[in-house]
């Protein structure tokens, strides 16, 4: 297929500038038997994040006497995609489930919860490029809904080039056509990025642009940062002011 224009008269495909994200729509506490969950959109793609735990680990062999033990699973759904996907995990899907896990375990508090097991899914129902940053946006709330001790907030952009161009949160067509895409994600706290959680790069830069890349990704997830924490604090204030739910088991 021949590669489409994806910039015109300054302007994305989707009407975006170069800076500028996707619409984004978050909310906590969705899913009634999860310990902690999130809803997240990020322009089409849409997320399921669900938390479990701290719990007792199954098999028993796997539990670790001085902190817990994080499992991630991020899976995307056979309808998430154009063409029907094959259900169930593939190398592409183990893989973005090892780096988003290692880019959680350090702001888990884990040695508070020795033995324990904190299980973290993912589930993509709607994808278009950017999965795995969305995912983990929508995981780090998930865990705070959860009331798992954090260090700060897991929060994630990529960025890519695009006919010269350095641009934030690429859609599908960026990420396909596109000649670099960056994914990152930041640990945030007291208001502050404070280091990096995760960085993947296809393509090629130079370091110049891998500076303006980086500057823009910062800017992007402190307005990622600012919704996830507006979704849990209207959380919590909903479950101040509303009646408990009855159960209602069927
Ligand atoms: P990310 O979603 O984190 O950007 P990739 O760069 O690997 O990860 O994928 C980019 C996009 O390509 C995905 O968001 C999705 O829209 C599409 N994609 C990924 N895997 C498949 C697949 N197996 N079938 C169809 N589309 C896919």
């Amino acid at each position: 297929m021949q590669k489409p224009k994806l910039i015109v008269d300054g302007k994305r495909l989707d009407g975006r500038g170069f800076e500028e994200l996707r619409p984004i729509k978050i909310e906590a506490g969705v899913l009634k038997r999860a310990d902690g969950s999130c809803y997240l959109e990020m322009g089409k793609n849409k997320i399921i994040a669900a938390v479990y735990g701290p719990r007792e680990v199954h098999p028993r062999h796997l539990q670790d006497p001085s902190k817990a033990v994080i499992r991630y699973r991020y899976n995307m759904a056979p309808f998430s995609v154009e063409e029907r996907k094959k259900p169930g995990p593939d190398r592409r899907s183990v893989e973005i489930s090892k780096v988003s896990r290692e880019a959680l375990e350090p702001v888990i508090m884990k040695e508070l919860f020795p033995r324990s097991g904190i299980d973290v899914f993912v589930e993509v129902l709607q994808a278009d490029a950017g999965t795995r940053t969305a995912c983990l946006n929508a995981a780090s709330v998930a865990l705070i809904d959860a009331g798992v001790a954090m260090r700060g907030m897991v929060t994630s952009v990529a960025v890519a080039k695009v006919e010269g161009n350095i641009v934030l949160d690429p859609m599908k067509e960026e990420d396909n056509y596109g000649d670099a895409d960056v994914p990152i994600a930041f640990l945030i706290r007291n208001d502050r990025i404070e280091s990096i959680a995760l960085l993947q790069m296809d393509g090629r830069l130079t370091l110049e642009e891998m500076k303006k890349a980086m500057e823009l990704a910062k800017k992007g997830a402190m307005q990622i940062y600012r919704l996830q924490r507006e979704a849990i604090m209207k959380k919590y204030m909903k479950e101040e002011t509303e009646e408990p739910e009855e159960e209602n088991e069927q």
